[in-house]
């Protein structure tokens, strides 16, 4: 009788990591590109195990509502758990959402399939582009790095991404076409830091999707460097097999092949991100 009303609570708050002893609060990145098959989703994921790997607490947060973070990390969208659209639209605790993945260390705000509408639905709503950001401020002190895998576009779900994040993080194929694409989002980077997140801050640009054989490849890196200089992280990330076929496993690269080149790239990544970036102190945080 007790077992069964106990089994109906929520997942408590203390399975979460505990709050940092020394008050320090989450570094929160939105990780986006408004163009789609960029790499987004796997500089996430991969990003995000290769800095649970190194022992930091981390969080991703699943924004797409394709929810391909989600299944990557062997989230199933069909067992009715709630998702990051509930703590969007129906203002519940966040960390009701939150389940563990591999590796350890590793949690997940899933997508569920209601995320879909949540674009439309948030639309009419007040606050509509602070809601990611209030709901974060409930565990950002439990984390150290919260990881947003933002969809592919400059809709209000990348909004509240941007409005919640202290650091950008644009994932760059080397192509073309993706230099054009870049001062779409470099503006809206000012804007939201005129409006309604003066503090943000572009985190890094990553090259991905390198192919060194490549002519083309070998420009963009070297022009987007040229032009960005410091911005652009000098770990560039391969084009690798193994980081397109991991997900089919509902595995990170990093746990499918630690020795492939795309999971050692994104190590490499996340040992210059976490140099880089240190976790703020909680005074003026939030
Ligand atoms: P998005 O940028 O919209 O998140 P993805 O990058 O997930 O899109 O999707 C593009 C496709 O390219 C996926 O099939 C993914 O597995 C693959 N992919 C992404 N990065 C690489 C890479 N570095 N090497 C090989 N395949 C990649
Ligand atoms: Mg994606």
């Amino acid at each position: 009788m007790l077992y069964a009303a106990v089994a109906s609570f929520p997942p408590p708050l203390l399975l979460l990591p505990p709050p940092a002893s020394d008050s320090a609060m989450a570094h929160v990145v939105a990780i986006a590109n408004q163009r789609g098959g960029v790499g987004t989703t796997p500089t996430a994921i991969n990003l995000a195990a290769a800095l649970a790997t190194m022992g930091r607490r981390v969080l991703l947060v699943d924004l797409d509502p394709q929810g391909n973070a989600s299944s990557c990390l062997g989230f199933s969208r069909d067992q009715g758990l709630p998702g990051i659209y509930d703590a969007l639209l129906d203002f519940r605790p966040l960390s009701d959402a939150l389940t563990e993945v591999r590796p350890t260390g590793l949690w997940l705000a899933p997508a569920t399939r209601d995320l879909v509408g949540a674009e439309i639905e948030l639309v009419d709503e007040d606050g509509r582009e602070r809601r990611l950001r209030r709901a974060l401020a409930d565990v950002r002190g439990r984390f150290d790095d919260i990881l947003i895998d933002c969809p592919p576009s400059l809709g209000l779900l990348t909004l509240n991404a941007l409005a919640a994040a202290d650091t950008l993080l644009v994932p760059l194929q080397a192509e073309y076409y993706a230099i054009e694409g870049l001062g779409d989002l470099l503006r809206t980077l000012s804007a939201v830091r005129r409006g309604m997140n003066p503090d943000l801050v572009l985190g890094g640009i990553v090259v991905t999707m390198f192919d060194p054989r490549n002519n083309l490849c070998r420009d963009v890196d070297q022009q987007v460097r040229e032009h960005f200089g410091q911005d652009v992280l000098a770990t560039v990330i391969p084009r690798n097999v193994r980081l397109g076929e991991a997900p089919s496993h509902g595995r990170t690269a990093i746990e499918h092949d630690p020795r492939s080149a795309g999971a050692r790239a994104y190590s490499a990544l996340a040992r210059e991100w976490a140099s880089r970036h240190r976790a703020p102190a909680l005074s003026g945080a939030m």
